[in-house]
């Protein structure tokens, strides 16, 4: 068995793969595989370990016609960078690591809702500059968080993990668009139409999947329809959001401010995007934090693990 581990990880990562079988190769670059790499990935290699960025797309699987690799064992909960259905057809498992990142990516979410809503950003820009000429009780005037109504889009796990952040930390009130209904612990409006959320929310948070399915779900329409003293959280893929909308949205102040963790040229931020003061910019750091990458990795090595040993895989997609 040959295993190739795309990023460098947690060194209880890899000491992990290394004691599932054969010969792990870990790749030493930060950045994503490259056209050659990627074919290199299913040509010579029975598993590979990739993560966000690793784009197999179908083209990819249609150049290896006979794919050596048999299972890509997703580093990330997300795996809209892979054609499951091509990998599926050329006989490849794709699996990821669900639940690992939730409470962390969850955390970032209210980060960013409480840093948007707040000003954070910009006031730590302003002390930061040496302009910061005192307190006095009209300074920087943010909305205030507590007691709010939030918005989910997309009741998933993370949803679910900010949803309940919010009632039980904020004494918010939730509604929520999702495919199907959800049996919560706290009390949760599910609307039918995404528009009448957004219209009807102080705070509008993204936690679908990325993909073709979700892709500019958060249009001018959308937008458009939030209120204007409303704020946008993203957290779960940047192209859910068209980010041109957004930035028009932001300068016509037709909505007061948005939080963002992912970008729709990522790592590209748009000029636009920069220079306003109303949108906090992070770097994707839904989950980072050591356990949180050391217990993503151990789980994409429990998969890895389960078809060295020919058994069903635990996560698979
Ligand atoms: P999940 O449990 O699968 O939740 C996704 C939710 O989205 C589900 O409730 C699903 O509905 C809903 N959904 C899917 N398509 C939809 C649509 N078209 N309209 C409305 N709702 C839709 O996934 P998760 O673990 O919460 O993760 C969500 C995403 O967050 C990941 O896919 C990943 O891209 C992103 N993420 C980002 C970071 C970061 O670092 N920023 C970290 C982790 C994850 P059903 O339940 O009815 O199927």
């Amino acid at each position: 068995m040959r295993i190739w581990v795309t990023r460098p990880l947690p060194d209880v990562v890899v000491d992990a793969a290394r004691a599932c079988a054969g010969e792990v190769v870990v790749r030493t670059e930060t950045l994503p595989l490259s056209h050659e790499e990627l074919r290199a990935c299913l040509r010579d290699y029975d598993v590979v370990l990739p993560t966000l960025g690793d784009m197999f797309s179908a083209e990819v699987f249609a150049d290896v016609p006979s794919s050596r690799c048999k299972l890509l064992a997703n580093f990330g909960v997300g795996y809209n960078h892979i054609d499951v259905a091509a990998a599926s057809a050329a006989g490849v498992v794709v699996t990821n690591t669900p639940g690992a990142v939730t409470d962390a990516t969850a955390d970032i979410g209210v980060m960013l809702m409480l840093m948007s809503a707040r000003r954070a950003g910009e006031g730590e820009r302003m002390v930061r500059a040496g302009v910061w000429p005192g307190w006095h009780p009209t300074q920087m005037l943010g909305l205030h968080m507590s007691g709010k109504r939030v918005g989910i889009v997309g009741m998933g796990r993370i949803g679910q993990a900010i949803a309940r952040r919010c009632h039980f930390g904020f004494g918010m009130d939730v509604a929520y668009v999702s495919r199907s209904p959800k049996v919560l612990g706290f009390p949760a409006e599910r609307l039918e139409d995404l528009t009448t959320l957004a219209a009807a929310v102080d705070f509008l948070v993204v936690a679908v999947p990325g993909g073709a399915e979700t892709h500019h779900l958060i249009d001018g329409a959308v937008l458009g329809a939030m209120q204007p003293h409303a704020h946008l959280v993203n957290i779960a893929r940047g192209d859910v959001v068209d980010e041109e909308a957004l930035v028009a949205a932001l300068q016509a102040r037709q909505i007061a401010g948005a939080g963002l963790d992912v970008y729709e040229f990522e790592p590209h931020v748009s000029e636009a995007l920069m220079t306003l003061e109303t949108v906090t910019l992070l770097p994707h750091l839904g989950t980072a934090a050591l356990e949180v990458r050391t217990a993503m990795g151990l789980m994409a090595v429990d998969n890895i693990a389960a078809f060295v040993a020919g058994k069903d895989v635990p996560n698979a997609v």
